[in-house]
């Protein structure tokens, strides 16, 4: 007779807080529901997680350790996280690293036989070792699959397209859609010269020996690019997203993915004497870094905006502020609460005064805004970003463009300046939170998202479903493998 109890899963998370935290909260759903989970990672980034998960009212996840190969990499000692390497330039160093533990994951798989293995696309070795092993490999992308399908056709396409310049749009075959980017925006220009790309080459060959996909998002959202990204690829996608719904009840959020660098109850009294949708969150995400210069002026422009907001500033160059003006934050102080660090994002998002989410439109945080029905102002950066942005704009039509036109290369920021500057902030910024018919459209389409979300992780809702059938492919996976 089958059981869930029967079934040993793998979990290989990037050690990237993108990537890290929605494969923390995967393993922790699959733990609900029976499954013996087990997540491979390194002792410091063990301790970011390791409150949210094995408390009383959880099913236990296992840990194995990596001991991570900073010296041989190249890399400073205690940097085994992408979000704490001290420089741009050592992003190869880092995907380096990531390689050399293979050897290690293997005698992990040797030994505990797992029945399959849970792997972020960024760890392409997990393919090789499933191979050997004869278990499935199932890859988890962190994004949508709008943008995974944009990706590929994309790809496919750029040798065709014919344009003037970076900046002109042109259309994407092949799409459920017809949608528009340009050059500017596909992601291949943000490797800039850190020699990143050689790595992706193997991402992209590891993906011919997985199974299918488990992708942190809802069926509802995307219907349509679901079926086509099964399509294309020939194999099964398990949307069972979005799970920082999932896990809402039995997570501190405020704990959750890394410790937080502002008090929780400060940030919360903050907030309540704030009025109802007043209030404007920035923030870039977990590695982004920007030009001092660009910071200034997002400075200003939330100055001039007079909306109130919370603006996180996470950029280790910049954590101290330094490049603020010296009374900038007396300044805004009755306004602004600027929290230098790390903040928690999804019980801010989640607070009633939280009316709008300036986004570098990382797909955790876009959906995390879709989550807590907030309408978001786009600020892509690099990566797949662009497209995540083209999905939130005019797809879900939940957001405006601050108006950047062209990604950032790794290591680059400060060559490329000002991209936007404080004037242009400062009008987005009023237009959007003084609200206007627009902005209440956006406001209610992803307030019923934000509905159809939480249906999709309740019981019976469609990821929960999907849970299942994942399971029960499991399930029959290594059925198969045993009866041969
Ligand atoms: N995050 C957070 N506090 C911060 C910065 C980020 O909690 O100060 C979380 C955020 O909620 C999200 C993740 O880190 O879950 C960032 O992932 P995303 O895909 O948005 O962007 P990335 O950091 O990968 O660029």
């Amino acid at each position: 007779t089958k059981s869930h109890d029967q079934l040993h899963v793998f979990f290989f998370p990037f050690m990237s807080p993108g990537h890290q935290i929605p494969m923390i909260e995967i393993a922790s759903i699959l733990a609900s529901h029976g499954v013996k989970a087990t997540v491979i990672s390194t002792p410091q980034n063990v301790s970011r997680f390791e409150g949210t998960i094995n408390r009383d009212d959880q099913q236990l996840i296992n840990l194995l350790l990596f001991d991570f190969p900073s010296a041989a990499a190249n890399l400073p000692l205690n940097c085994e996280n992408l979000d704490t390497i001290p420089s741009r330039n050592l992003s190869y160093n880092f995907s380096k690293a990531i390689m050399m533990l293979q050897s290690q994951a293997d005698d992990f798989v040797r030994q505990y036989q797992p029945d399959a293995i849970i792997s972020d696309l960024n760890i392409p070795w997990t393919a090789e070792i499933a191979q050997k092993y004869g278990i499935p490999r199932l890859v988890f992308h962190g994004t949508c699959c709008f943008s995974l399908s944009l990706s590929m056709a994309a790809s496919l396409h750029k040798p065709n397209v014919q344009v003037n310049s970076d900046k002109e749009p042109f259309l994407v075959p092949g799409l459920p859609e017809p949608v528009y980017i340009t050059l500017a925006q596909m992601p291949d220009r943000f490797f800039g010269n850190t020699g990143l790309e050689e790595f992706f080459q193997k991402f992209i060959e590891a993906e011919r020996h997985t199974h299918g996909a488990v992708a942190n998002t809802f069926f509802e959202i995307e219907p349509e690019y679901v079926k086509h990204y099964e399509k294309v690829t020939g194999k099964p996608v398990y949307p069972v997203g979005p799970v920082s719904l999932f896990n809402a009840k039995s997570i501190d959020v405020a704990d959750r993915g890394n410790k937080p660098s502002v008090d929780k109850d400060r940030c919360i009294s903050w907030l309540d004497s704030r009025k109802p949708n007043s209030v404007l969150y920035v923030c870039f995400g977990s590695i982004c870094e920007s030009a001092e210069s660009q910071l200034l002026e997002i400075a200003l422009g939330l100055e001039s905006s007079k909306a109130s907001f919370i603006w996180v500033i996470r950029d280790h160059r910049h954590g101290s502020g330094e490049f603020l003006q010296k009374d900038f934050e007396e300044r805004v102080k009755d306004r602004g609460l600027i929290i230098k660090g790390w903040a928690p994002q999804v019980l801010i998002l989640n607070h009633p005064a939280v009316g709008g989410f300036m986004t570098h439109c990382g797909w955790n945080s876009v959906l995390e805004s879709v989550s807590a029905g907030i309408p978001m102002i786009t600020w892509p950066l690099f990566a797949e970003q662009f497209y995540n942005e083209n999905f939130v704009l005019n797809h879900l039509k939940i957001g405006v463009a601050i108006g950047v036109e062209t990604g950032l290369a790794w290591g680059e920021e400060e060559k490329n300046g000002v991209l936007i500057n404080r004037d242009r902030v400062a009008k987005v910024v009023t237009q959007f939170m003084n609200g206007n018919d627009e902005v209440e459209g956006m406001r209610k389409r992803v307030r019923q998202f934000s509905e159809t979300g939480k249906m999709a992780v309740g019981q019976s809702g469609s990821s929960y479903i999907n849970i299942g059938l994942l399971i029960d492919d499991l399930l029959n996976q290594k059925e198969k493998r045993l009866s041969e």
